[in-house]
């Protein structure tokens, strides 16, 4: 996201260069790997409601594809920048590699406002962006999936157009599809799920009980709500969920002592996240600002926002009896915040882990369009979880190994696998 100063690309860049030195990778790799391999710019026009046209600018942005073909999310943001895009884009080659699977990394992004925006212009806009890009994509190139403020409904819009350009179906170009129209069970829960199901094995691993603990939650669209619910559904307790407020123009935490109540909550919650402020106040939630998410008294903490939400101006007024951090959003801890946190003792599970769920659920969901064949909703989980927990014990191996932070041990795996690839592709 553009926000004074914070450039999400060069920081990842930076961590890239500290990893490549821990793992001495070649010259040749490391130019290869330190930015996207293919960029997409476009200008989208677009025919509003009212008859006139509105251009929108537009990215796909394709980092690595030596494992597998590109895969990462599309996302709807008036602050999206090339750089944020480049910078999702890395992460998505690094947590398909984490949780090997044969995909590389990709990732889509649209300068607009969603909020103001109608169903029909948000469908105009859809089409726009695969016209502009269909070329490049494919269910051998590059897979698009929902992200910040798209969905299921986004990306049938998505293939409907990409199939009608291609003359044909081809239900494994895009995931996050509707169920019953290409989509997987378990789909809507999965990245949320994931950051539990990871969350869980932190927990055993410091021998915390989880029923007993506390969590506080920054964000509450997709990844917050179905973080929260499984997280409750193993007896864990929410105290408090902040949101962005589209009328206030600022975000809000809402706080109750004896733990939100999942349901109430949605009920009064649009379908960007944005929670009802005074029916919340009505239900007993005292309303907070934004920023109170992070200082609250609890176990553990989940940003599942935006990137750049846990920097070196707010990292000190998070309490000490935080234990765990799980990264439910991409990019949320800047590396100065990052260091305060490993010299404060607090588990810092990181993105690329943590919110790995979507992506594992995006292949399975790939298999079964591909195959025709679908699998019940527990089976889609059951090996979510098998996926997830694999993953965090070969970073927790080697976090212990090494005595490094959990970041680095995460590191080091996926891009030596990707590294790996390109060497046997003789790309590097
Ligand atoms: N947008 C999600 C992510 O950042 C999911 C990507 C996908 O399913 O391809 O991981």
């Amino acid at each position: 996201m553009a926000d004074d100063g914070y450039n999400a690309f060069e920081i990842e860049q930076e961590q890239f260069d500290r990893m490549a030195d821990s793992l001495e990778l070649d010259k040749s790799v490391r130019d290869l790997l330190r930015s996207p391999i293919r960029e997409y710019h476009f200008n989208i026009p677009v025919k509003m409601d009212d008859g006139t046209f509105r251009i929108f600018k537009g990215f796909r942005i394709q980092h690595n594809d030596a494992r597998g073909p590109c895969k990462g999310g599309i996302r709807f943001h008036p602050q999206e920048t090339a750089d944020s895009v480049r910078a999702l884009s890395m992460w998505m080659t690094w947590k398909c590699s984490l949780v090997n699977i044969p995909l590389g990394g990709g990732k889509g992004g649209v300068i607009c406002d969603p909020h103001n925006l109608s169903q029909r212009e948000q469908e105009n806009l859809c089409r726009g962006w695969v016209r502009q890009v269909y070329k490049n994509l494919g269910p051998d190139n590059d897979i698009p999936a929902p992200d910040v403020m798209t969905n299921s409904q986004h990306m049938l819009w998505m293939l409907d157009e990409y199939e009608a350009i291609s003359g044909g179906r081809y239900p494994g170009a895009i995931t996050g599809k509707p169920v019953g129209m290409g989509g997987s069970l378990g789909r809507t829960e999965a990245t949320g799920y994931g950051v539990v199901f990871v969350l869980r094995e932190a927990l055993k691993e410091l021998e915390m009980d989880i029923s007993k603990t506390t969590a506080s939650v920054q964000g509450f669209g997709n990844v917050a709500q179905y973080a929260i619910e499984l997280f409750i559904k193993y007896g864990g307790k929410v105290v408090s969920v902040s949101c962005w407020d589209q009328n206030d123009q600022t975000t809000y935490a809402f706080f109750k002592q004896d733990g939100i109540d999942l349901k109430e909550l949605r009920k009064i919650t649009n379908r960007y996240g944005t929670v009802e402020k005074s029916r919340a106040e009505e239900l007993g939630y005292k309303v907070l600002p934004g920023d109170d998410w992070l200082k609250q008294d609890v176990d553990i903490l989940i940003p599942a926002a935006l990137e750049n939400s846990i920097h070196k101006d707010n990292v000190k007024d998070i309490s000490n009896k935080v234990k765990i951090i799980a990264e439910g959003a991409n990019g949320p801890t800047t590396p100065e915040a990052d260091e305060h946190l490993y010299s404060n003792d607090v588990l810092v599970i990181p993105c690329f882990l943590a919110n790995a769920g979507g992506v594992v659920c995006s292949y399975f969901e790939q298999v079964q369009s591909n195959t025709n064949y679908f699998w019940p909703k527990d089976e889609v989980l059951g090996k979510l979880d098998d996926k997830m927990t694999d993953a965090y014990y070969a970073v927790i191996e080697l976090k212990k190994r090494r005595n490094i932070p959990m970041r680095d041990a995460a590191y080091m795996i996926a891009i030596s696998r990707v590294a790996e690839a390109c060497h046997l592709r003789g790309w590097a």
